[in-house]
């Protein structure tokens, strides 16, 4: 049976962290703390209080006794987390945490998880995952460029990453080397460790991941034999493991971004007149918010489908490539049409869509480029 209803009990808390997110962490949307190079993590620990006060803190983990919630009902909630970019961030389900939580939850061994996602999942250290490199792995992984070479028992990692997010600060480290006869291999340590070098942080047209993104070296990195992360050589089948439900998870989050963006813009349109009426009820604009919540249904609905498919047991890896690819486009145009109904207003920061705006354009890229997504979708058609 095909039911869109959702049920009383998931909509009460979808209500909860909605209401959470809309009295407490859109006041800090102006806050100064929130930089050029994303949210500083001095307000990412404070909002991380708040959500802890409410009980509502990494709500997509299990928690005294209670299951996880389906990636199904992960899509009601995280959409409704991400009402205010701050959301998510407060509530500790933004990325990269949540899906290197997701990550370290299926592979780390009990001793890893204890050191190293435990004090995620309690909102107390950020994590990040470092593959990307400059002139190395990017869109194509496989030419992955930095290397991890045996030295005793443990590993000496050189190379350099960037666009790695919060890298600045962040405890817990994910990182993709090609080890000596194995291939690529994924590493676990912390970010104090001697040898990991944060060159800089980049200026980027987004601003709402925590400590922003960053050029970082592996300057003859020296971790342990304990610092592996599951099995040599298996990188890329682990990573995709956490890349169909974070690509998932992006989607909801932005989907929620943009029901606020299109809220603003028929406030607007409702209110701001021009040539004798509201510009709603002149048809250009009018025709703009019609097509955004067309867009956005259509979002919504592809996302639950492929979180379906993921609840079934299944990878999900065409269904999430094809939601990804769809609702990072849809959400740009919604994006674009509600600064347009906005005015000059659109592009200033005096609401949060042009924030939005950026946000989604970076989003066309990252977990995947569009371009990326439609390679595989074509070559799957193609082969299957
Ligand atoms: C905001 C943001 C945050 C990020 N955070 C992280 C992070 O925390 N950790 C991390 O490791 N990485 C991170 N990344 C990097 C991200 O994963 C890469 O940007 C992405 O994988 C693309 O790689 P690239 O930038 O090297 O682009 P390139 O690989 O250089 O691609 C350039 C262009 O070529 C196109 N292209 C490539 N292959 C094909 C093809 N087969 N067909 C058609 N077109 C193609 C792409 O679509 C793209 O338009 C982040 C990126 C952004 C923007």
């Amino acid at each position: 049976m095909i039911d869109f209803e959702i049920p009383a009990e998931l909509a009460q808390r979808r209500d909860e962290v909605l209401a959470f997110v809309t009295e407490k962490v859109v006041p800090y949307e102006k806050d100064p703390r929130v930089t050029p190079h994303g949210p500083t993590e001095e307000l990412r620990n404070e909002l991380v209080a708040l959500a802890r006060e409410a009980g509502l803190l990494t709500f997509q983990a299990p928690q005294d006794g209670r299951p996880a919630p389906t990636h199904i009902e992960q899509a009601i909630l995280f959409e409704a987390a991400g009402w205010s970019a701050l959301g998510p961030i407060a509530l500790n389900c933004a990325a990269p945490d949540e899906g290197n939580m997701f990550l370290l939850g299926k592979i780390a061994d009990p001793g890893q998880a204890e050191q190293f996602l435990r004090p995620v999942v309690e909102g107390h250290h950020r994590s990040v995952f470092a593959m990307t490199e400059p002139g190395g792995a990017g869109s194509d992984p496989r030419q992955l460029a930095t290397t991890a070479v045996r030295d005793g028992d443990g590993y000496v990692i050189n190379g350099r990453k960037w666009l790695i997010t919060g890298a600045n600060g962040a405890q817990t480290w994910i990182i993709m080397a090609d080890l000596e006869g194995a291939g690529a291999t994924l590493f676990l340590c912390h970010g104090d460790t001697p040898g990991i070098v944060i060159e800089r942080t980049m200026d980027t047209m987004d601003r709402n991941y925590v400590e922003g993104h960053c050029v970082v070296l592996f300057d003859d990195l020296r971790l342990p034999a304990s610092a592996l992360l599951g099995e040599e050589g298996e990188a890329f089948r682990y990573a995709q493991l956490r890349l169909a439900p974070a690509r998932l998870t992006h989607c909801m989050r932005w989907l929620g971004g943009g029901v606020r963006a299109q809220s603003i813009a028929l406030e607007y349109a409702r209110t701001r007149t021009a040539f004798g009426k509201p510009i709603g009820q002149h048809q250009g604009v009018g025709f703009m918010l019609a097509d955004n919540e067309i867009a956005l249904q259509q979002c919504r609905l592809m996302i639950w489908w492929a979180c379906w498919v993921l609840d079934q047991g299944q990878q999900g890896r065409h269904e999430s490539s094809m939601t990804k690819a769809m609702v990072s486009e849809e959400l740009f145009k919604v994006a674009d049409r509600c600064v347009q109904v906005l005015g000059g207003m659109g592009i200033s920061d005096e609401t949060p869509v042009a924030g939005f705006f950026r946000d989604v354009r970076a989003f066309r890229l990252y977990d995947g480029p569009t371009e990326v997504h439609q390679f595989a979708i074509a070559n799957r058609l193609l082969r299957d």
